[in-house]
């Protein structure tokens, strides 16, 4: 028997407390039963994100509250920056060019953040930007974007706003719209926040407000105008995501039980761990700015990263692959949520197994004494 462990950069492993909330019986949610439980949500939700503005779910996966940043806050040949660094930074793009926007597609090679002077160059030639589409986290190059540059960038504009993905930030890092200067934060519940897929999260700014009476683009399921006046009374536009939304409850009280600077350095300490084991191992890792929700690694010329995969999942570790250009080329181990320090001694002990058996030379235990090493002097 070999049990399977889920590393991949969503869905992501559930805790025992977001499992019994799955496992109950569901309620009707026109009840006081129900609202009550979607405000206590409500709140913790603002709690996470340190604003008591409005906080919105959505039944949907992340992408839905992706495209509800777009429909709702712009209108037709709005000019948008989209800081295109992977697969995710392209849906964006997408989405903006769906919806007839006018998009500058900054393109970067995968695995880099951007240059600030190519922003600032941008910026200064087009000041009639309407707003930055980012990933805080590019989950498919596991690459972190610095918001604070572009943030100081987006006020400095007549009416700019700055849109962050922060799908698989939030709940790996302190994100703070308010403080940080984010207008949109979009964010999906299969990462960080520890639940199956289905549910999205959407915080906007008093200056995004703004936009809502003046965008001309047609919406009608994700309406923010809509579901904001609903949702401040603890009900939704149509059928909420019940089951979703009571365990977010849980999965809420597990992050904030822990405490928003704890979880950030648990976080912290789990990709540094890994990183630094896969470089005394000898790989390469991917970003040249590393997120600390997920590990990109190279696997050693020769072998194919899709099958080490497979044998990965032979002794028991399920991670991601690369895509696109990156696909055979790269493993992404992920560290958001419900994971600890020996989870991550797991999988780097399992890569090194794996790398063994395919004839890599490796000396057994290199990668996971650094990872100890790293757990004494930081816990
Ligand atoms: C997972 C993810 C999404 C959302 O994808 P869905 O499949 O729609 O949930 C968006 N952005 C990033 C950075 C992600 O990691």
């Amino acid at each position: 028997m070999i049990k399977e462990r889920l590393f991949t950069p969503g869905p992501v492993p559930l805790p025992p407390q977001v499992i019994k909330a799955l496992g109950q019986q569901i309620i009707h949610h026109r009840t006081p039963e129900f609202t009550n439980i979607f405000l206590q949500t409500r709140e913790k939700l603002q709690k996470l994100f340190n604003t008591d503005r409005d906080v919105l779910m959505f039944a949907s996966s992340g992408t839905g509250a992706m495209e509800a940043s777009i429909v709702n806050f712009f209108s037709e040949n709005d000019k948008v920056l989209v800081i295109n660094a992977g697969k995710f930074g392209e849906r964006w793009r997408d989405l903006a060019k769906t919806f007839r926007l006018q998009v500058i597609d900054y393109q970067i090679e995968w695995g880099r953040t951007y240059d600030k002077d190519k922003v600032s160059e941008i910026v200064k030639n087009n000041p009639d930007l309407k707003g930055i589409l980012v990933q805080h986290s590019e989950t498919s190059t596991t690459t972190l974007h610095d918001l604070q540059f572009l943030s100081q960038i987006s006020s400095s504009l007549e009416d700019c706003l700055l849109v962050v993905d922060g799908i698989t930030s939030v709940g790996v890092y302190k994100v703070f719209p308010q403080e940080i200067g984010i207008d949109i934060l979009v964010t999906g519940s299969q990462k960080a926040l520890m639940l199956p897929p289905g549910l999205s999260i959407l915080y906007y700014s008093e200056k995004a407000e703004k936009r809502l009476e003046k965008s001309n683009l047609p919406k009608y399921y994700f309406s923010v105008k809509a579901e904001s006046k609903k949702q401040a009374k603890g009900q939704t536009a149509y059928t909420p995501a019940i089951n979703l939304i009571i365990a977010l409850n849980e999965s809420l009280n597990l992050i904030l039980e822990e405490g928003l600077d704890n979880l950030e350095k648990r976080h912290s300490i789990l990709a540094q761990m890994t990183r630094e084991a896969m470089k005394e191992i000898g790989l390469k890792l991917l970003s040249e700015s590393p997120s600390n929700s997920a590990t990109g690694v190279f696997t050693p010329e020769g072998i194919d990263a899709d099958k080490f995969r497979k044998d990965l999942l032979k002794i028991g570790i399920r991670v991601a692959g690369g895509q696109d250009h990156l696909k055979g080329k790269i493993i992404r181990i992920a560290h958001m949520g419900y994971f600890d320090y020996l989870d991550m001694i797991e999988v780097i002990s399992a890569i090194e197994i794996a790398l063994y058996k395919n004839g890599y030379k490796v000396d057994l235990g290199k990668g996971v004494k650094k990872a100890q090493e790293i757990y004494i002097n930081s816990v």
